[in-house]
């Protein structure tokens, strides 16, 4: 999922879609002068909208072209309201050069015109949707899924075991003396290292695994088509990625490592989601009363 919200990305959500709103609204003023203008016939030749680089001069324009919020171009859906904020001004010049020159405007200039101008519309839409969906469903913090999300997601795969048969696995995750962590560096630190875990076991992960933020400094992974023991190696391996990974932290001159324990139950037809849950977490607890920083799987006389 490309990740709009996280608190890696330097932009406030809230404000960020007040912007997109007044930049549709000032485009719904422009359409209207265009159009008077076009109508009354009242024509300024210094008008910047018959300017090369029109789509840089409205107000929309200055704000995307210069201080657009960090990351966000890395973003396609983004990217295309630049391009069709940009396709829209070069069609509305294109019109009115027409009237201009040959006092009338051919229909299908017109058309291609207000096409343009709702596709730009429609994208900044798309993309104001996306970002709402995201506060929805994101943690902020990690940028891995949220627990409202959690819910419907597991669902889904029970769902697909139900027709389909087969198994799936879940993993309960927790950071191994974590309040240590913060009680030592502080809560920022804190935060900086449940960010760093996330991303680790983002990145170790398969593409069809899923990961959310259960609680705290708790992650719940979901991890389908696996049996239990293809789970814990898979998992073995993330322990050690986690275990090896250093954290530099300005000041310090060592470097800050963490562990982390793994619970591991698995669902199949027919069964329950919050027991598996359950069993997942005693299972984290039986690796947690083994040592910590190891993989433990469910099994009936845990
Ligand atoms: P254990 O190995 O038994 O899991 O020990 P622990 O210290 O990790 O467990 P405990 O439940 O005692 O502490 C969890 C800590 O996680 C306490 C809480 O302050 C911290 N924590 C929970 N959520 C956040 C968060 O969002 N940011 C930060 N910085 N700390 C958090
Ligand atoms: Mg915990
Ligand atoms: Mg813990």
């Amino acid at each position: 999922m490309s990740n709009l919200i996280s608190s890696q990305n330097h932009y406030n959500v809230i404000e960020l879609l007040q912007q997109l709103d007044h930049g549709v609204m000032n485009h719904f003023a422009w359409l209207r002068d265009l159009h008077r203008d076009m109508i009354c016939h009242e024509f300024n030749a210094a008008s910047p909208n018959l300017s090369h680089d029109a789509h840089c001069r409205c107000k929309f324009g200055r704000w995307y072209e210069k201080n657009q919020p960090a990351g966000l171009l890395d973003t396609p859906l983004f990217r295309d309201i630049g391009v069709l904020h940009k396709e829209m001004h070069d069609a509305a010049r294109d019109m009115l050069q027409e009237q201009i020159d040959l006092q009338k405007v051919h229909p299908g200039v017109y058309t291609h015109f207000m096409d343009s101008a709702i596709q730009f519309k429609v994208a900044v839409r798309q993309f104001q949707s996306t970002l709402i969906e995201q506060v929805c469903v994101v943690d902020q913090l990690t940028g891995t899924w949220n627990r409202h999300v959690m819910h419907y997601k597991l669902g889904q795969e029970l769902e697909r075991l139900n027709r389909k048969g087969g198994q799936c696995c879940f993993c309960m995750v927790d950071l191994d003396h974590f309040k240590d962590v913060n009680d030592t560096y502080g809560h920022q630190i804190g935060d900086m290292v449940l960010r760093k875990v996330a991303e680790v076991l983002s990145a170790s992960l398969r593409k069809y695994d899923s990961i959310f933020r259960y609680g705290g400094e708790e992650f719940l992974l979901c991890l389908p088509a696996s049996t239990a023991q293809e789970a814990s190696q898979l998992l073995e391996r993330l322990r050690e990625d986690i275990e090896q990974t250093s954290i530099h932290i300005t000041g310090h001159t060592e470097p800050l490592s963490v562990t982390a324990s793994f619970g591991v139950a698995c669902l199949c037809s027919g069964r329950d989601i919050e027991e598996v849950i359950t069993e997942a977490d005693h299972a984290l607890m039986w690796a947690k009363a083994d040592g910590r920083n190891c993989v433990r799987i469910w099994a009936e006389d845990l």
